[in-house]
């Protein structure tokens, strides 16, 4: 592999938000197209990258069931597992009509549309220098892809965790909210934790903690972002020990 990343093997999570415009919701082609045409640049570093795909653009399990009672908590949050494998088959095509070689992943398990999860067969594609789309989140409700994106880059030993985001990476405070919020360019696992800056799932965070695995967040809503942070420039916020 041509030697363009400091990395040998990435996680991307990709929020469901970079799959349609800001504001919006559902699937928009143009916004697809786009993340993979940057997604298939950052993978012409030679990194192996393995993409996990959020679903909040069609469904956050936890909204959907807070305004109503006539769903369990639990159903609502299989929906939102689904919404990720819709947008993973659009991701597939969008990136395949492109030239470069994909699998479609499922931790839910849907014969017919995707791979099981299966660690060493992701492995392997990876080592074949396919992307592997990962969808379905852990497979279990009540968690998000956050966590899922942590287990993922933890089972196949990745060597970063990449979340791209619809904001610039950490602030001090919520900068929708609070115009003085600072963006870090660098920040602890511990003070994101003991500040609560809801940046990524804190349980997203204590699993890479654990096992010192780098984070770094960024804004995918910047041209340009997705490949720079894969070939090892600095865009967002690392988060580290
Ligand atoms: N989800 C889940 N288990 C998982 C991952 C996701 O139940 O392991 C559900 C959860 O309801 C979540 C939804 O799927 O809100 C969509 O994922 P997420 O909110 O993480 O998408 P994003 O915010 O990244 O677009």
């Amino acid at each position: 592999a041509k030697s363009g990343s400091p990395y040998r093997r990435i996680v991307l999570k990709i929020s469901g938000e970079g799959f349609t415009r800001s504001g919006e919701r559902g699937i928009n082609m143009a916004s697809v197209v786009a993340l993979a045409e940057e997604t298939y640049r950052a993978a012409q570093s030679g990194v192996q990258l393995a993409i996990v795909l959020g679903g909040g653009n069609i469904l956050r399990g936890a909204q959907f069931s807070a305004g109503t009672t006539s769903i369990q908590p639990a159903t609502a949050h299989y929906m939102g597992m689904l919404a990720t494998v819709i947008n993973g088959l659009a991701f597939q095509d969008a990136l395949e009509s492109l030239g470069v070689e994909t699998r479609l992943v499922s931790a839910v398990p849907m014969e017919g549309v995707a791979e099981p999860h299966i660690h060493r067969r992701i492995q392997q594609h990876l080592e074949k220098g396919r992307i592997v789309i990962l969808t379905g989140g852990t497979g279990r409700p009540f968690v998000t892809t956050d966590t899922a994106a942590a287990q993922a880059a933890l089972e196949i030993g990745a060597d970063i965790l990449m979340k791209a985001t619809k904001v610039d990476g950490v602030f001090s405070d919520d900068p929708a909210k609070n115009p003085h919020a600072i963006l870090y360019s660098q920040i602890s696992y511990r003070d994101v934790l003991r500040q609560n800056l809801r940046v990524m799932d804190p349980e997203a965070i204590t699993k890479c903690a654990e096992h010192r695995l780098p984070i770094v967040v960024f804004n995918f809503r910047r041209p340009g972002n997705i490949e720079r942070a894969v070939r090892g420039e600095r865009v967002g916020t690392l988060i580290t020990e």
